[in-house]
Order: structure tokens, then C-alpha cells, then sequence
């Protein structure tokens, strides 16, 4: 008989931190009638289609396992998506299909980091990539970044050692909606390259910007930029689990080994819908990323209406307020729950700058996000 021993999970696994966003949402669990604002979800279906595409596969075609690294024609798809959409060139061969944005940053770690390894991350930032570091026994060193910036990074500012292996850059942002210009987006390839860093260029918000398109890192940067991107949030096609990693061709191989390690290849049903959303003309996605911008707007008005302006989000779908006067951020995103039916995040899922904030999603109704921004003017004693 095997002794039982109180090592039943690995220490790694044991340490891992739990999501805070998850943490925030259970606090709401159960009850009705609530305005959510926690989740980084579309607020409308994927495109028909891609649901027809996808019906179609199934009634048609025997589901199969695929190439680790995607089907040929996707990745063909994919490379002339990248050229057109974002300027990138990369040829079908340095264009690896993953099991969603969260797929490709952990093969991007995963074929990068030796044990004890530091990659700059940052804080506030989308909190899986920190767990996928320490998963593979990195060390996170976070850079700050911070509303009066914009909650734009100093690349020159970076604490940058001989462990240094690698920077990850989210543009557009979440938790906080912000994007890079292209002047920034240079200077992170220039201090990169100056210390021989990988950049992780998160980029899984690329199509959602209100106003010029976000500039991708990859040109900027082709000998060492891992580009990550996803189908999730342009189409609405979250819970399908697609993405893709663009990478020098040189690292495809062990990037196939991680791959086949991990996953073996991604679902075909998946990979069908993603061959018709790529054919879903710009005009359809801009209406929704035009309703974004609307909610947008509708939700900086009411925060200058409050005093609360601090900054203006280029794309993606999400606010970060400010709730430091309150002193207790905890205190407010229950309040917001238990008094006003609000759900939201706060800014400590993201990281420990920003400790005093709370992140909205704008991709709820329009009069809820103003139902939801009284709320938080009405917490803070401000009406
Ligand atoms: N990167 C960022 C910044 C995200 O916000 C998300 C999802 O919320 C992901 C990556 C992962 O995307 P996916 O759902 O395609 O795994």
C-alpha cells in the first residue's frame, strides 16, 4: 500500500495563485438580477459565419486530430491576416495554432525559460501569465504602470540582470485598456534588442482599438518578438479555446515539441470556425469594436461627471477607476455587489499597483455601465 503523504500535489502546484477575477465573480455567485462587469467576455454571439461554419464541420466531416501546429490552410489564413490586418510578415511555417492566447503565451515561456529565469511583467497586468512563469520556475519582476503614464510603461526604467530572459508587452491592455504608440512600441524592441531580451507581445486585443489600429511588435523586432494572438476576443469566440502564436521560424521545432507535450494539436471544430471568421469583413467586426467605443465614451462622461477621470483607454473593452479615497477597495467591490447589484474586479487580481482601483468591462449594456458608474460615485459618498 502507498503511504499517504502530504505531498499528494507538487509544491508548484500547491503555490500557484488562484485567479482573482474567479475570486471576485464568486462573490456574486447566486444572485439575480446583477449588472456583471467582471468578465473579460463580448457581449454578442460570434459571427453566423463562423456557427455555420462550425455546424457544417461537424454534420460533414469526421473530427480528427490535426497537425500539432495547425492545419496548413489555417495557418496560410493566418499568415495573410497578419499582413493584412497588422502589417506582420510571417510566412505560414512561423505561425503555430494554440489552444487559445493563453495557449500561445505558455509555449512562448515554455520553450524561453530555464529554472530561476526573470521575465519583466506588467502591473497591472493580466494575471495568468504570472502563474504560467512561476508554473515553469521563472521569476516575474513586474514595472509599474500607472494612470497619470496613461498606464504606459518607461522602457528605459526596466530593471533589467543577466536572468533577464524576457519582457512581456500587453497593447492594447487589460486590465486597462491602454495602447501603445508606435514610438513606445520602438523603444521597447530598442531596449530589448540593447539587452538581448525576448519580448512576449501580447496582442490578443489587435482589432479592438477606437483610434488608429495597434502597432504590432513583431516588425519592429522579428529576431526575437513571440506574438501572441487570439480569436477570442475579436470574434466572440472564447469558450472555442483559439489562438495563435507567431514566432522566428527557428523556434517552431521545440515549439512543436512543447505542443505535442501539452496538447498534442487543437480542436478541428475550432479550427473550422477560425478559417470562416477570417473571412467575416472588417465592416461586421468594427461595429462591434464601435460599440465598445460608444461605452466608452458613455463611461469616461460619467466618471468626468464625478470627478473620476484619470485616463482614456485606446481599445480593448476595459476601465480601470479609481476607488483610492475610499481606502478600502475590498470594502467598495462589495458594497457595489451587496447595495448596488454592481460586479466588478479589484485592481489587486492584476497586480499590487493597483491595489486602489477597480477594473470595469464595457462590454455590457450602455445604461448599465452608467447604472454601474453611479453606483461607484454613490459608494464613494460622491452623490
Ligand atoms: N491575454 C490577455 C491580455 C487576455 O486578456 C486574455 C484573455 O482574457 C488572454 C491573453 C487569453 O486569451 P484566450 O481566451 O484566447 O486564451
Amino acid at each position: 500500500m502507498v503511504a499517504k503523504t502530504d505531498r499528494d500535489v507538487s509544491a508548484m502546484a500547491a503555490s500557484l495563485p488562484r485567479s482573482g477575477i474567479r475570486a471576485a465573480a464568486s462573490l456574486a455567485a447566486g444572485k439575480e438580477g446583477l449588472i456583471h462587469l467582471e468578465f473579460g467576455e463580448p457581449s454578442v454571439m460570434a459571427p453566423l459565419a463562423v456557427r455555420q461554419a462550425a455546424a457544417e464541420a461537424l454534420l460533414k466531416q469526421r473530427m480528427v486530430y490535426t497537425p500539432t501546429e495547425g492545419p496548413p490552410a489555417l495557418r496560410q489564413a493566418l499568415s495573410d491576416k497578419l499582413w493584412r490586418v497588422n502589417g506582420v510578415e510571417a510566412s505560414p511555417d512561423e505561425v503555430f495554432v494554440t489552444h487559445g492566447g493563453i495557449g500561445a503565451l505558455y509555449l512562448a515561456l515554455a520553450t524561453l525559460l530555464e529554472t530561476g529565469d526573470e521575465v519583466l511583467l506588467p502591473d497591472p497586468g493580466w494575471p495568468n501569465v504570472v502563474s504560467q512563469v512561476l508554473a515553469l520556475g521563472g521569476v516575474p519582476r513586474f514595472y509599474p504602470l500607472a494612470s497619470e503614464d496613461g498606464y504606459l510603461p518607461d522602457p528605459d526604467s526596466w530593471s533589467i540582470g543577466p536572468r533577464t530572459r524576457a519582457v512581456v508587452v500587453n497593447s492594447p491592455s487589460n486590465p486597462t485598456g491602454s495602447v501603445f504608440s508606435g514610438a513606445l512600441m520602438e523603444r521597447v524592441a530598442a531596449v530589448a534588442s540593447h539587452h538581448g531580451l525576448f519580448v512576449i507581445s501580447d496582442e490578443v486585443y489587435d482589432q479592438i482599438a477606437y483610434d488608429a489600429r495597434p502597432v504590432a511588435m513583431r516588425p519592429l523586432y522579428p529576431e526575437r518578438t513571440l506574438a501572441v494572438y487570439s480569436f477570442s476576443k475579436t470574434y466572440a469566440m472564447t469558450g472555442w479555446r483559439l489562438g495563435y502564436l507567431v514566432t522566428p521560424k527557428n523556434r517552431v521545432d521545440a515549439t512543436k515539441r512543447v505542443a505535442e507535450a501539452v496538447y498534442s494539436s487543437t480542436s478541428m471544430v475550432a479550427q473550422e470556425a477560425a478559417k470562416a471568421a477570417l473571412t467575416v469583413p472588417e465592416a461586421e467586426i468594427q461595429s462591434v469594436v464601435a460599440t465598445y467605443h460608444r461605452r466608452r465614451d458613455l463611461a469616461l462622461d460619467r466618471l468626468r461627471e464625478w470627478g473620476l477621470y484619470r485616463y482614456t483607454p485606446g481599445g480593448a473593452f476595459y476601465l480601470m477607476v479609481d476607488v483610492s479615497a475610499a481606502g478600502d477597495t475590498a470594502g467598495v467591490h462589495r458594497r457595489l455587489i451587496e447595495e448596488h447589484g454592481v460586479v466588478t474586479v479589484p485592481g489587486s487580481a492584476f497586480g499590487a499597483s493597483a491595489a486602489g482601483e477597480l477594473r470595469l468591462s464595457l462590454a455590457a449594456k450602455d445604461e448599465d455601465i452608467g447604472r454601474a458608474l453611479d453606483a461607484v460615485a454613490e459608494v464613494l459618498g460622491l452623490r
